[in-house]
């Protein structure tokens, strides 16, 4: 009879032969007879419990990676019913998990302890324990994402530099043992991705250094941009949810971008800078009449370098330079040659008057000697010889104040010829100073002054995309103060305006006298209405800082119209908004200000 081969035909057969061999029918007999027929020997394994493994599977937990490899690892034995598989992967499980919590976690501390007492740049313990905390909490009871999370802090930590030296991170990448394939054939130093994503932490933490220690550190002349680099590399530290990433994103385009705008203008003022050193190197060969002159330009670049560093203040040294460059070089041909001219005109007039001197002494002393001849004359003959001699000496001397006068009289003309000249020049140099930039009562910008300011305040408020504010201002009822107290009252008034303008408006604002008691402001970064407000505050400024004339207490005020820089806009189209809005202030009752 064929042998059975299928378990209920084993299990019929078995119960058979039992009956049949007279065996009691305990399960040891009655394994040992079904052995026996299905033809497997007594020292195999017992049947595999496959359905108690999967209810351990189940329950097992998989919170590291390494776990999860495991769980599969029994997952497969279980499928293979193999036993022994089964066995390693549950062995190996327990390891991992003991192994961590023995050995790990007196290691994780030491080094959380260490790397906390160590100075890190940009890493201030507040910092420290904020990072702490957040991982804390952030991992809630699970044990295994607390041991992996702070172990992340620990690395990031050790990237950071510090007192204690440099993190080499190349030098961990190359220490990663070469994958078998193409990239280490090639030679191309490849990441494995599970190690790329293990250099995370330690890649943000250095962006974050980069921002807060290298970016802020550029930005000393621009404290609000350092203060925005810090709080991005915080922001970067701590980030965690997608939706604060997508914030953080626009605040680094944001920082990048006004960083750009920053480069541009520190290229400006590297050429303003050099431009002005150009100037004063340049009038140095010119000064040769007096040095106090060069004392004078040295101090006043000496202080512009000494402030910190404003497009402005160069532009402003500038114009001041070339005027006192322009009237030193006029001043000094002038002198030159009004001295030149007196030199020699005392010097002719020296020389004639010894030439003219010696000759007249001479036909004096020969007349004499030939008037004793005379008289001693016996012999009308030699008469003759006297008179010829008297008729001769007369002659010459004739001749030579005839020479001495012709002499005289071009010298005159050559004086005349030099006073006109300096006429002439002191004339030009009227003239040029209109080439001056500065209102010489108030000491602001003139008209010239004007257009270069506006030139530029214009082209760098529509690069930037930023307003440009202008507002144009009038004194209310100054003809009466004019008329009542003096033009010097006047005079004084407008100077008294000008200071408090100055001293009122931020450094990098201008004005500008346009001319009587007109006056100009240029508001870069400001808007329409921010405009509004700061001559408002100008306004206010006025009434409290009181104008005095003598001991009388004068209360002066102005009509003012604002407006903006739009494109296509040109200085007079400007000014024209702005004055007519000014007129639509004083129609409106002066001593206010009105937006175009
Ligand atoms: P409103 O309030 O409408 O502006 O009247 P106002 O009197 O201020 O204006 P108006 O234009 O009638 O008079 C301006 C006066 O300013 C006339 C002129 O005598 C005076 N002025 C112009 N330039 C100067 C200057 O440089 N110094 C002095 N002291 N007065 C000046
Ligand atoms: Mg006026
Ligand atoms: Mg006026």
């Amino acid at each position: 009879m064929a042998k059975p081969t299928n378990p209920s035909e084993i299990a019929r057969e078995t119960l058979r032969m039992l009956a049949t061999r007279r065996m009691q029918p305990s399960p040891e007999n009655y394994r040992t007879i079904y052995q026996e027929i299905a033809g497997v020997s007594d020292d195999d394994s017992p049947p595999f419990p496959a359905r108690d493994l999967e209810a351990l599977l189940a329950s097992l937990p998989r919170d590291s990676s390494e776990q999860q490899r495991l769980g599969r690892q029994l997952e497969q034995a279980i499928r293979n019913q193999s036993w022994d598989d089964a066995r390693t992967a549950l062995v190996d499980f327990i390891q991992s998990v003991s192994t961590r919590a023995d050995l790990g976690w007196s290691e994780l501390i030491g080094d959380l302890l260490r790397l906390w007492e160590m100075r890190h740049s940009g890493l201030t313990p507040a910092r420290k324990r904020e990072a702490l905390e957040h991982v804390i909490t952030s991992a809630g009871a699970n044990n295994e994402t607390l041991f992996s999370r702070l172990q992340g802090l620990t690395r990031s930590w050790s990237a950071t530099p510090g007192a204690g030296g440099e993190v080499n991170l190349v030098d961990e990448i190359d220490e990663e043992p070469a994958p078998s394939g193409s990239a280490a054939s090639s030679g191309t130093a490849t990441l494995p991705l599970s190690r790329a994503s293990e250099l995370l932490p330690e890649l943000r933490e250095l962006f974050a250094f980069t921002l807060d220690s290298v970016v802020a550190a550029q930005l000393a002349d621009e404290p609000e941009m350092a203060a925005e680099a810090r709080t991005l590399a915080a922001e970067i530290r701590s980030v965690t949810k997608l939706k604060s990433f997508k914030a953080l994103q626009d605040g680094l385009r944001r920082l990048a971008f006004r960083l750009e705008l920053s480069t541009e203008d520190n290229t400006e003022l590297r050429g303003g800078l050099l431009h002005l050193l150009q100037l004063l190197i340049d009038n140095v060969s010119e000064l040769v009449i007096d040095d106090r002159w060069l004392s004078g330009q040295i101090d006043a670049v000496r202080e512009i370098v000494g402030r910190p560093l404003n497009i402005r203040a160069i532009d402003d040294a500038e114009r001041r330079l070339k005027e006192v460059i322009y009237k030193q070089s006029q001043l000094k041909q002038s002198l030159n040659e009004a001295k030149e001219a007196l030199r020699s005109m005392l010097a002719g007039f020296v020389d004639h008057l010894v030439d003219f001197t010696d000759s007249t002494s001479d036909y004096h002393d020969k007349i004499e000697a030939c008037a004793k001849k005379i008289s001693a004359a016996d012999d009308i003959t030699k008469l003759e010889d006297v008179l010829a001699e008297v008729m001769r000496e007369t002659r010459a001397i004739q001749l030579n104040a005839q020479r001495s006068r012709d002499e005289l009289r071009a010298a005159q003309l050559r004086v005349e010829a030099a006073e006109q000249r300096v006429n002439e020049l002191q004339v030009e140099l009227d003239r040029a100073s209109t080439l001056v930039r500065h209102d010489q009562l108030t000491g602001t910008l003139n008209r010239r002054g004007l257009e270069d300011a506006f030139a530029k305040e214009a082209a760098r408020a529509l690069r930037r995309q930023t307003g440009l504010c202008v507002g144009l201002l009038d004194i209310d009822n100054f003809k009466k103060l004019n008329d009542s107290l003096g033009h010097d009252a006047g005079d004084a008034a407008l100077i008294h305006l000008a200071t408090v303008i100055r001293e009122t408006l931020r450094p990098q604002e201008t004005v500008a006298r346009l001319g009587g008691e007109e006056f100009l402001i240029l508001l870069p970064d400001t808007q329409l209405h921010d405009g509004e407000r700061a001559l408002q505050r100008l306004q206010r400024e006025l009434t409290r800082r009181i104008f005095l004339h003598g001991n009388q207490k004068l209360l002066i005020t102005f009509s003012a119209g604002v407006t903006l820089l739009t494109e296509g806009d040109d200085q007079a189209s400007v000014i024209k908004r702005a004055d007519e809005a000014m007129y639509q202030a004083k129609m409106a009752g002066k001593n206010r200000v009105v937006r175009a």
